[in-house]
């Protein structure tokens, strides 16, 4: 994006903190929140991703999305994928069964990452989950397994009755390579009160990736916005992200979520789609105030493509995947197509100026289109 336009006078001295490569603070991540000015937004963000580093490179992975078990304890009230056992729609997938059909899938897209979360299942232990790692280590030894939010961590030890440390071990034997960013949504009390009453302290979140990261296993890092938070909070919550990634630098990416109300609760009380300008805003503000963070995502299969794109000009440099089978936005209402084949995807980035870069999960370079 051509830096000519004019800075608004609220965001001016945000921009010479950038420009001098000084890091943003709480007030200045309200002051962006808080701008109408999109334009200004995403010119910014453009120019803090540029100053640290960022070329013209976007990145995609080729990925399968894999689910074993929506049977949750929780209920959280956002969440439209969860199930009690009782209920018709609940499934539990043995670890022989996902294999193979992982395995039938790769013969047909040969992606390099599974990534698979799962509901707290209270009826199953952590050797069902070490198992199907195991088993999908042996056949399909290439592919990177980006298994179990910090919140299904969490739930194994409370099962087991042992700590963070020693899941993690377990899980890292059996195949684990890196933890997704979900569980996060916003760590502010007030609105874990609303929206997950029954979900892990956000301590415990940080306490997974935290040692995680000692133990040498990257993760992801999210925010889940547009329900009952403030910008206050949503500022607060990547001002910690940002604070735990100063301490151990495992974050590989940070994934800003939309919520979507479509056959939750929310729904019912009247909440609506984000809007793409709120979209753009999240992307933006993440980008300059997560400086630590190399990868800012925008994920496609909840934006649109058409909004994914516009997003690489706000301070994203990544479109997560060549996804294959997603459930738990679709559950929810998305309505992105969930097979985005890599020609798509190489014409929606080389439209939007830049250069399809096909990575692995570590975001070593495989293809550069
Ligand atoms: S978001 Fe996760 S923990 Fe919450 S109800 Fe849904 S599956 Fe369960």
């Amino acid at each position: 994006m051509a830096a000519v336009l004019e800075t608004p006078a609220t965001l001016a001295p945000i921009r010479e903190k950038v420009e001098a490569g000084e890091r943003l603070d709480f007030e200045d991540g309200v002051a962006l929140m808080e701008s109408d000015d999109l334009l200004a937004l995403g010119e910014l963000a453009d120019l803090a991703r540029r100053a640290r580093g960022g070329g013209d490179e976007v990145y995609f992975v080729q990925n399968l999305y894999l689910n074993q078990t929506n049977v949750c304890r929780v209920k959280c009230k956002f969440c439209a994928f969860a199930k009690t056992r009782k209920q018709e729609e609940a499934y539990t997938i043995s670890a022989d069964e996902l294999v193979d059909d992982a395995v039938r899938q790769h013969a047909v897209a040969s992606f390099t990452e599974i990534h698979c979360v799962n509901g707290e299942n209270p009826h199953v232990d952590l050797e069902f989950y070490a198992d199907v790692l195991r088993k999908l280590r042996a056949a399909l030894p290439d592919v990177h397994l980006k298994f179990y939010t910090a919140s299904e961590i969490h739930h194994m030890s409370m099962l087991e009755g042992c700590s963070h440390e020693d899941v993690l071990r377990v899980l890292q034997d059996a195949g684990l390579g890196s933890l997704p960013g979900g569980g996060a949504e916003i760590f502010a009390d007030r609105v874990r009160q609303l929206i997950a009453p029954g979900k892990e302290h956000p301590d415990d979140w940080f306490d997974v990736h935290d040692t995680a990261h000692k133990l040498g296993i990257p993760t992801h890092c999210t925010l889940l916005y547009g329900h009952v938070e403030t910008y206050e909070e949503r500022v607060d919550h990547l001002l910690r992200l940002r604070a735990q990634q100063d301490a151990t630098g495992g974050f590989l990416a940070f994934i800003p979520l939309a919520f979507h109300p479509e056959n939750t609760v929310f729904e019912r009380r009247g909440f609506k789609f984000t809007t793409g300008a709120d979209d753009l805003k999240m992307i933006a503000v993440s980008r300059l105030l997560l400086d630590n963070v190399e990868h800012v995502k925008a994920y496609w299969i909840m934006m649109g493509l058409p909004m994914a794109q516009v997003a690489l000009h706000f301070g994203a440099d990544d479109v997560q995947g060549t996804v294959v089978r997603e459930q738990i936005f679709q559950a929810a209402g998305a309505s992105s197509g969930t097979e985005q084949k890599v020609p798509e995807l190489v014409r929606f980035v080389r439209d939007a100026g830049r250069v399809p870069v096909q990575r692995d999960t570590l975001y070593n370079e495989l293809r550069r289109w």
